[in-house]
């Protein structure tokens, strides 16, 4: 069922076959995501991207910051808010982001 066969680069924008809600739940699913430190409602963690090893950091309420390349919102942000949202409300992560393509 998931046979893509190519990986898209974010950065290129067109072409993406893998929208970034895809992304961020395969990137929680192969265990992408580390947190490193909860400072209620700052959530610092570690995202081992398909391009390099990105920090990011959540701010409940107020903003995500996340130090790859892309412009705007990514798939590190989103895995990363998922993964918060579980650690505090356990609701599993690939249920917070919802269903993919709806
Ligand atoms: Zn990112």
């Amino acid at each position: 069922m998931c046979d893509v066969s190519t990986i898209h680069d974010e950065r290129k924008g067109e072409n993406m076959a893998e929208t970034i809600h895809e992304k961020a739940l395969r990137l929680i699913a192969t265990g992408a995501v580390t947190v490193m430190s909860t400072e209620w409602p700052t959530v610092d963690a570690d995202v081992q991207g398909d391009h390099g090893n990105y920090q990011v950091t959540v701010r409940v309420g107020d903003h995500v910051r996340c130090w790859c390349p892309a412009d705007g919102d990514c798939s590190h942000m989103l895995a990363v808010l998922a993964v918060a949202l579980e650690s505090t409300t356990g609701l599993p992560a690939a249920m917070a982001l919802g269903p993919v393509n709806a």
